[in-house]
């Protein structure tokens, strides 16, 4: 199935702030590996889902780099949560690109099964994992499009970003491939 380029465009969006109070049917979380919760979205995500996401992830016992675990979004607006593991970036030839992009298909694979309308990322690996910005947000936008262009569902994806400079980044790369887009 191939989609035209302008109702591609249609179904990604970009959002500054904060995931954890979007409005959406599934979020994504940039996970620590114990899936028991750590700094930056994954703390976040955390105290905004409450205790009972705790527990809940404790009974999945972990997930390895690159791969992604569902659970309910408890106190959160969204519905599910998807926890993503990301590649902790070393020098980009330890299979990093690999783990980053099966982040994204993991996350958009689980979207598709439990047929959400909508689904938001945020940039995953690149805060306290120290994966390059420009790189990440390469694979990220190239692997939603890839996705996009073979599959009806999800509907909407949406990049959530929380520090300026990752709008941007995803900015000119949705600009350089859809030119005319919004
Ligand atoms: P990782 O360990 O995968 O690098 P981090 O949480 O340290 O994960 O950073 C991943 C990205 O999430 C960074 O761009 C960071 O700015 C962003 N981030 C931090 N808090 C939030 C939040 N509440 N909502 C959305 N993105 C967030």
């Amino acid at each position: 199935m191939h989609l035209d380029v302008e109702d591609l465009s249609d179904r990604i969006d970009i959002l500054k702030g904060d995931i954890t109070v979007l409005e959406v049917d599934m979020i994504v979380n940039a996970a620590h590996k114990s899936l028991l919760g750590g700094g930056g979205v994954d703390g976040a995500i955390h105290r905004a889902a409450g205790p009972g996401l705790v527990a809940e992830c404790r009974a999945l016992g972990g997930c390895p780099t690159g791969e992604v675990r569902l659970t309910g979004g408890h106190n959160l607006r969204a519905r599910y949560i998807v926890h993503a593991v990301g590649p902790i970036y070393q020098d980009g030839r330890q299979g990093e690109p690999d783990l980053l992009r099966s982040c994204y298909e993991g996350a958009l694979r689980l979207a598709e099964q439990h047929e959400v309308q909508a689904i938001a990322f945020p940039c995953i690996s690149t805060g306290a994992y120290g994966y390059p910005k420009e790189e990440a947000s390469q694979i990220a936008v190239e692997t939603v499009v890839n996705w996009l262009t073979e599959h009806k569902a999800p509907r909407q994806v949406i990049f959530c970003c929380f520090e300026p400079i990752d709008a941007k980044l995803y900015r000119k790369r949705l600009d350089a491939i859809f030119p005319s887009g919004d």
